[in-house]
């Protein structure tokens, strides 16, 4: 080769030494590419055509190490479930190293299920091939959605079996991220007492994500404020789409404030708060509603990584905390209200705006009316057919309330009904990573050897707001059969 694939330019490994551990991935015995994501590869400036290939899947399955990259396995910490652990890190993944996008962008490459590190406590340091192509399609349907989030660039199969409750297909995810600096990895240093470390983990993220705080009074006060104001505008994303996480633990929440760690998250079908997908969340910690409450809570444990750093007086920096802490909720509301106005059609705001959309959320619940459909339909209303959104209420008096109180509220706007609802049908998706199509979709990638049907749905969800004909199934809840759905942690 001539000249270098991939123009790597890594300040992690260079600027922080003893954050991580420089590795290899393991050997993958027969590795092949399964899926590459042209658009992506496009938008990092690499060469598609010549990574199409066996030379994508030597790069994407860690086989070969491309000219220019640094494999490193980050060190974190972080709360699971409300519990401290004190060492995580990347037990099954490695940081290649950083690319300069074609808008000036730094972005990370991480191989995710390349292989035991020395982060990996008892686990095989693997992924298996459904979590892979899970949060393979989910990343891209949240990124098509416009909701901030790590990507997926290649998925290969490493030709080996892992085993989990079965012997599963090994594969590897190259994820493309904004960092991958985590919550965790300031508690990290800060459950060691490392203030220097602190420090200088602090002014890396400043300088690589939040550069004009640089010359701020408190720099590390502003750092604080602007991570609470990117995760209040990213829950607020997720529940206006009603996307679960699943598992929101602090390793997990990105400073960056992107969506990461894609394991047993879903998206609601019936609107109903207490949703929870995942097998292991036996209590509801991360439910639906509850996750603007523990974004909080998270940036809690963030806040107490940066004591030292706000304030020589730990008095006083826990008061500027707090204060900056208190503000999220109201942060959080307003972009929660901002997404909720676009949904119901309105481009003005009015008092009683929280109220009306809170009241619609009242109404769906116990209906089992599904929260896609239902916003979807409202354009419809707005366009003289209210029948087709109030079918989905069983009990439809509430609706019915909702609805006269909506559309007086809307004349006070004034767009016609046809640009109205045209804007509405941009931010209410037609087509959502359905549970019961993504399960297909990875049965038959796993079971058969057949990806068809997620490619086909990858192709959906791209564009989740355009209506096309042919689709109709994608944009309907699962078959009774399909009984209540469970998600396991993507390990
Ligand atoms: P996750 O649930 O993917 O967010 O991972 C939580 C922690 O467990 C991280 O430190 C992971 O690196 C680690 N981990 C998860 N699965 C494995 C595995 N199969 N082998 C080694 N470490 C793992
Ligand atoms: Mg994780």
């Amino acid at each position: 080769m001539d000249k270098a694939l991939l123009h790597f330019d890594n300040s992690y490994a260079r600027d922080l030494e003893g954050f991580y551990a420089p590795w290899q991935a393991a050997t993958a015995p027969a590795p092949r590419l399964l899926l590459l994501n042209q658009a992506l590869a496009e938008e990092l400036g690499l060469d598609s055509a010549t990574l199409d290939d066996e030379l994508g899947a030597a790069i994407f399955s860690g086989n070969q190490v491309p000219e220019g990259a640094l494999p490193l396995a980050q060190a974190y910490a972080g709360h699971q479930f409300g519990h401290f652990s004190p060492q995580l890190g990347d037990g099954r993944a490695l940081l290649l190293g950083e690319l300069i996008d074609r808008h000036g962008r730094r972005r990370d490459m991480q191989l995710k299920g390349s292989g035991r590190t020395p982060f990996s406590r008892g686990g095989d340091g693997k992924a298996a091939l459904g979590p892979v192509l899970r949060e393979y399609v989910i990343g891209e349907a949240m990124h098509a959605l416009g909701i901030p989030t790590t990507r997926a660039l290649a998925a290969v199969t490493t030709g080996e079996t892992v085993r989990r409750e079965t012997w599963l297909p090994g594969a590897i995810l190259t994820r493309i991220a904004a960092s991958h600096i985590r919550v965790g990895t300031f508690q990290f240093f800060a459950a060691r007492n490392e203030n220097v470390r602190v420090k200088q983990l602090a002014d890396y993220t400043i300088a690589r994500h939040y550069p004009p705080l640089k010359g701020a009074d408190n720099p590390y006060l502003e750092l604080f404020a602007a991570v609470s104001a990117a995760q209040a505008a990213l829950i607020a994303r997720w529940m206006l789409v009603g996307f679960i996480h699943g598992v929101m633990n602090t390793d997990n929440m990105s400073i960056a404030g992107e969506t990461i760690d894609y394991g047993p998250c879903a998206f609601m079908d019936n609107y109903d708060p207490e949703t929870v997908f995942s097998s292991i969340d036996a209590h509801g910690r991360y439910a639906y509603a509850h996750q603007p409450l523990i974004a909080q809570w998270n940036l809690t444990r963030f806040a107490e990584t940066l004591i030292d750093l706000v304030h020589p007086d730990p008095d006083e920096a826990a008061r500027l905390l707090t204060e900056q802490l208190n503000e999220f909720p109201k942060l959080y509301t307003r972009h929660w209200l901002d997404g909720m106005r676009a949904k119901m059609g309105l481009a003005t705001a009015e008092d009683g705006d929280l109220a009306l959309a809170q009241a619609l959320l009242s109404a769906m619940e116990g209906q089992n009316a599904d929260f896609t459909q239902v916003f979807r339909g409202l354009s419809a209303a707005v366009r003289g057919d209210p029948a087709q959104v109030r079918a989905h209420f069983v009990n439809q008096a509430p609706f019915d309330l909702w609805l006269a109180q909506w559309q007086a509220r809307l004349a006070h706007e004034s767009a016609t009904a046809e640009a109205r609802a045209e804007a509405m049908d941009q931010v209410n998706p037609l087509y959502i990573p359905r549970n019961h199509k993504v399960e297909e979709a990875l049965a038959a990638a796993t079971l058969n050897q057949d990806l068809t049907p997620f490619k086909a749905l990858l192709a959906v969800l791209e564009r989740p707001f355009a209506e096309r004909p042919g689709l109709e199934s994608y944009t309907q809840p699962a078959p009774e059969d399909f009984g209540p759905f469970k998600t396991f942690c993507g390990t």
